[in-house]
């Protein structure tokens, strides 16, 4: 954890995410488990902004600005991103979503970060399987959401034991 969440540009944030519609269908999911979790509580969210993503840039269009990358249910809050990943800026929030005419959106104005990495800072990110990027989206090549993507998903399917293997070697080092 960089413990450096004073860096994170909040303006920017909320500028870039307030009003973002998220949800299926007038429900709230979240992105690793898909359990329904309700929005009368803030909700923890993953965000993320290419920093530098040469390698993507060249498989898929990358998005602008800071996006919505993963929302957390309780069983799957983290406290803080781990491992970080080089050329990703990343943060772990706390926001609300509102629910106007069926339709749910992200309310920014209140926003705790709970962690934040800069662009610059982590490990280099995990090799891109096409197939899993096509899936999951640009979200695969952070750490910080495979891990995650692993520890829910029970499917151990080939690609993903290679990523535990190299989140364990990973983790080995900098503990
Ligand atoms: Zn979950």
């Amino acid at each position: 954890m960089s413990g450096a969440s004073s860096k994170l540009n909040k303006q920017q944030v909320k500028h870039d995410l307030h009003g973002e519609e998220v949800g299926r269908r007038g429900s709230f999911y979240c992105d690793f488990c898909n359990t329904k979790m309700s929005i009368e509580e803030p909700v923890m969210y993953d965000i993320a902004r290419i920093h530098d993503m040469a390698h993507l840039e060249l498989l898929v269009d990358l998005p602008d600005g800071w996006s919505l990358d993963a929302a957390r249910c309780q069983n799957c809050e983290v406290e803080g991103i781990t491992p970080e990943t080089d050329g990703w800026e990343e943060a772990v929030v706390i926001l609300s979503v509102n629910e106007s005419n069926g339709v749910l959106s992200v309310d920014a104005h209140s926003l705790t970060v709970v962690d934040y990495s800069p662009g610059e800072e982590g490990e280099c990110p995990p090799p891109v399987q096409a197939a899993f990027l096509s899936r999951q989206g640009v979200s695969m090549s952070r750490w910080g959401f495979l891990k995650s993507v692993i520890e829910t998903n029970e499917v151990d399917v080939r690609p993903l034991q290679v990523y535990r293997d190299m989140l364990e070697e990973l983790e080995g080092e900098t503990d």
